[in-house]
């Protein structure tokens, strides 16, 4: 038996078969080649071999999550037999004898190129069309006939790092648990990791090699530990572990229908943090009141270019129709920083934290901002939506923002298209929009903090950088005063305030946002009736004054 130290973003044990991920590192090396039509013959051997694994792909698809979703596979088949692209790479292999490698990586270069720089965001999205369907022919050339992140059976993934777009293509119910070598414990795999529900430890230091591939092991989400090949004592105390958490789950299952309320009559809104339509299950599970963040960006990065407004319209009346009545609040995109797709053709920032990220982006291109309100708007015919806007900083910001709605509003009704009544809210993950609002407060119906960015900026940390794990602290005075005087200057105008980040599911600090009058904890589905039993317990008269003194 090898035992690995990590760090653990969610606790509860998996026990399973071992999946090593391994981006392939598609070094492409200038080859001379004398047999030129043997070269030719691999070139289209290999767009045979890619061809079919892009019909398997379409074909399981449409199975699983429907035509139009599967429709990708499709095009990047279609891009594959295109002449242009072809000739391009026969014609590379053939006047400079060259290996098709060499020839593939320079076409793709070159096509990408030039769709990049057409002024039609169409156009534009097929770039990254191009890099897919060329990193695939590599990935055939280099031997590697395994779908990188295709999985058949629950298996428990180990990878160097994942990127949120990489765990999003995760088919859910095939991933038991995830360990991977770097990455931060606030980054964005690891709440997903959380809203997902399974384990997870970042920072294993553990080589990545295919002699581990397909090995039993356990993983401890509670000591943050990674065993290969357990022995029995491990596997039996893991499995004894995992029958206790059952228990508690179902123990936990009883407080459903239960009002979040105190034992001295505060009540409290618990709603949940979503990623996408398969969350709901969970979100059903576990009896949220509502859904307080729903990270519409996960849409986005589950695309290879921009969804289309009847393509959002539906997840967004899927959510609505489903929450039955329930507030939806659906968060407008937050691309940037760590959430990149490339159709969005950001470039390089030397630190995206602080760059084009989430409504800068929406304002500086209105024409992807007016497809996403379109798309909510049209849905809130079907349920009680709400609309977020993150990483505002300013009253001018909001002002804007408002116009815009505005205008889409009336664009609506000028063909009328219905539409409900949509609450309008900011997220507080600023310093700076801390700070303003009161101003801020008189702009908008409601206020959800984002504890997670509010820590970053607040104190200076890079939130995915995983050596200052350490010194990211949520609970830091400066941070929870900020929560503080957000609350009270939200009830000043009339309005509410929830809290959106990780810190909302805190068991720890519960009590404390009770006393401060926080309205609502939107947490993780899988932590909802965790944190109504902390509810159900506490007295807020009684804790109020030591909470206070403790943590402000
Ligand atoms: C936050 O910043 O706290 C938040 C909820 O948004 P995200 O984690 O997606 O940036
Ligand atoms: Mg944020």
């Amino acid at each position: 038996m090898e035992s690995y130290q990590g760090k653990s973003v969610f606790g509860g044990i998996a026990i399973g078969k071992i999946c090593v991920y391994q981006k392939e590192e598609q070094q492409v090396k200038r080859c001379r080649i004398e047999d030129i039509d043997r070269e030719l013959a691999r070139f289209h051997e290999a767009c045979d071999t890619a061809g079919r694994q892009l019909k398997a792909l379409y074909d399981k698809a449409v199975k699983e999550v429907g035509e139009a979703s599967a429709a990708i596979f499709e095009i990047h088949q279609m891009m594959l037999e295109d002449m242009d692209y072809i000739e391009s790479i026969e014609n590379i292999i053939r006047t400079q004898s060259v290996n098709t490698e060499f020839a593939v990586a320079e076409t793709s270069d070159n096509f990408q190129m030039v769709f990049a720089s057409i002024d039609d965001e169409y156009m534009r999205g097929r770039a990254a069309d191009v890099k897919d369907v060329s990193e695939r022919l590599l990935s055939v050339l280099h031997g590697n006939h395994k779908d990188a992140l295709h999985i058949d059976e629950p298996v428990i993934i180990i990878a160097d790092d994942l990127a949120p777009s990489e765990t999003v293509q995760l088919d859910k119910n095939k991933v038991l648990a995830f360990v991977t070598v770097h990455g931060s414990v606030n980054s964005h795999t690891a709440i997903l990791a959380r809203t997902m529900n399974i384990p997870a430890l970042i920072g294993a230091d553990i080589a990545l090699d295919d002699s581990i591939d397909g090995k039993l092991a356990v993983v401890d989400g509670y000591e943050g530990r990674l065993y290969i090949d357990p022995d029995e004592r491990t596997l039996e105390s893991r499995r004894a572990r995992m029958e206790e958490d059952l228990e508690k789950r179902r123990l936990l299952q009883t407080l459903k229908g239960r009002d979040n309320v105190t034992q001295d009559g505060q009540k409290i809104m618990v709603y949940a943090n979503i990623g996408d339509l398969k969350d709901l299950g969970m979100v059903m599970q576990n009896d949220a009141g509502g859904i307080g963040l729903f990270r519409s960006e996960f849409i986005y990065l589950d695309k290879e270019t921009f969804p289309t407004e009847d393509e959002q319209f539906k997840v967004y009346k899927t959510v609505a129709e489903t929450m039955a009545g329930k507030r939806v609040i659906i968060r407008t995109l937050d691309i940037g920083a760590d959430k990149q797709a490339d159709y969005f053709n950001l470039g390089h920032e030397e630190n995206p934290a602080m760059g084009c990220r989430a409504i800068r982006i929406c304002l500086s291109r209105p024409e992807i901002f007016k497809t996403q309100l379109r798309a909510i708007f049209r849905a809130s015919a079907y349920g009680k939506l709400a609309i977020m806007y993150p990483m505002i900083t300013s009253v001018e910001e909001v002002l804007q923002i408002r116009k815009i709605a505005d205008e889409v509003k009336d664009e609506l009704r000028a063909h009328n298209i219905a539409f409900g009544d949509v609450e309008q809210g900011i997220m507080i993950e600023t310093p700076a929009a801390a700070m303003i609002s009161d101003l801020l407060a008189k702009e908008v119906d409601f206020f959800s903090i984002g504890t997670n960015d509010l820590t970053q900026y607040t104190l200076a940390i890079d939130r995915q950088n995983e050596k200052l794990d350490d010194f990211y602290n949520p609970h830091h005075r400066a941070v929870l005063r900020m929560i503080a005087m957000v609350v009270e200057n939200s009830h000043k105008a009339g309005i509410w305030t929830g809290i959106c980040g990780e810190l909302g599911a805190d068991p720890e600090l519960t009590g404390l946002f009770l006393a401060m009058g926080v309205d609502e904890l939107s947490v993780s589905p899988g932590r909802i009736l965790g944190l109504r039993k902390i509810i159900l317990e506490t007295n807020v008269a009684r804790c109020r004054e030591e909470m206070l003194k403790k943590y402000l």
